[in-house]
């Protein structure tokens, strides 16, 4: 199993992330490379990232399991707002150089907001803009996130997804990102996981999926509401997010945790452990309560 959580990048970079991954006991990790709400990066220091990378070997972290995820404020749906537009572009096009320079393979981003376009106009803006970024050179594959669908998100049905990838020059430097919650929230049925599998490889291809975000939801299924819950907490529930976890179709596939933290206290370790002993802990959400601040 390649499980591990959101984890910080801060002034000790990629080797902070490293240990803090290693601290929950997990084998992968994702991080963004700064706030995830603003687009201010700090340089990288490549001595840091050499010894995250030993580090990663020591712990058993494969660095090709490793993910990094775009701030969601950048948007490459939307040219109305053109300045907006070309300063998503550029600065995408900067995060896949720096992630690069780690040694990351993979970027997620959230496809985008339509806001006052029409949904097709967006789709085909979105297409248009990974054109622009995209070179064949890169060594770096962009994941588009599976939407909740709240407001006017892009990628809440993977037919939206698809033309997006139809319509890109290079389809092999793009992939998909799974949310279980974004999913549930966009109105699959999670305990029918496989007739989703089946129904996406039909349609864009499973060796597409690249990385699958594990969250319980606060909400019900439909909703297009997007708020993550803890595992076994939620409207999805332990045994069908233990299913997608061990699901032999996504094996291979890193699953990473962004599920809320109770407090100061992130919950990835007592998770982790959980889903590998698939044996769920009712009791967790309290005792996490009692040692945070
Ligand atoms: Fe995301
Ligand atoms: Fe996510
Ligand atoms: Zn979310």
């Amino acid at each position: 199993m390649i499980i591990g959580s959101h984890v910080n990048f801060g002034e000790k970079q990629l080797l902070g992330s490293t240990e803090q991954a290693l601290s929950y006991g997990a084998n992968t990790f994702m991080f963004y490379t700064g706030a995830p709400q603003n687009t201010i990066r700090k340089s990288l220091d490549e001595a840091l990232t050499k010894e995250a990378h030993e580090l990663m070997q020591k712990g058993h972290i494969d660095l090709k399991n490793v993910i990094c995820h775009a701030p969601y404020i950048i948007n490459l749906a939307n040219k109305t707002n053109l300045d907006g537009w070309h300063f998503s572009i550029a600065f995408l096009q900067n995060e896949i150089k720096r992630v690069a320079t780690l040694g990351v393979r993979y970027i997620v981003v959230h496809p985008g907001n339509y806001l006052k376009q029409e949904v097709p106009v967006a789709l085909s803006n979105i297409a248009e803009a990974l054109n622009k970024i995209i070179k064949p050179e890169d060594e770096v594959m962009i994941l588009l996130e599976t939407m909740a669908g709240k407001g006017t998100e892009c990628g809440r049905d993977m037919t939206e997804l698809k033309y997006i990838l139809d319509h890109v020059v290079y389809p092999d430097k793009v992939g998909i990102c799974l949310d279980t919650c974004h999913l549930n929230d966009a109105g699959i049925d999670i305990a029918d996981f496989d007739t989703y599998l089946d129904e996406l490889d039909r349609l864009i291809g499973l060796e597409k999926v690249k990385c699958v975000h594990l969250n319980d939801s606060k909400n019900d299924r439909g909703s297009r509401k997007d708020r993550h819950a803890n595992i076994g907490y939620g409207t999805l529930g332990f045994t069908n997010l233990v299913k997608v976890c061990t699901n032999p179709r996504l094996e291979n596939i890193p699953k990473i945790l962004e599920t809320p933290w109770i407090g100061d206290r992130a919950p990835y370790k007592e998770e982790i452990i959980m889903l590998k002993t698939e044996i769920f802990n009712p009791n967790l959400m309290n005792e996490l309560a009692k040692t945070a601040e």
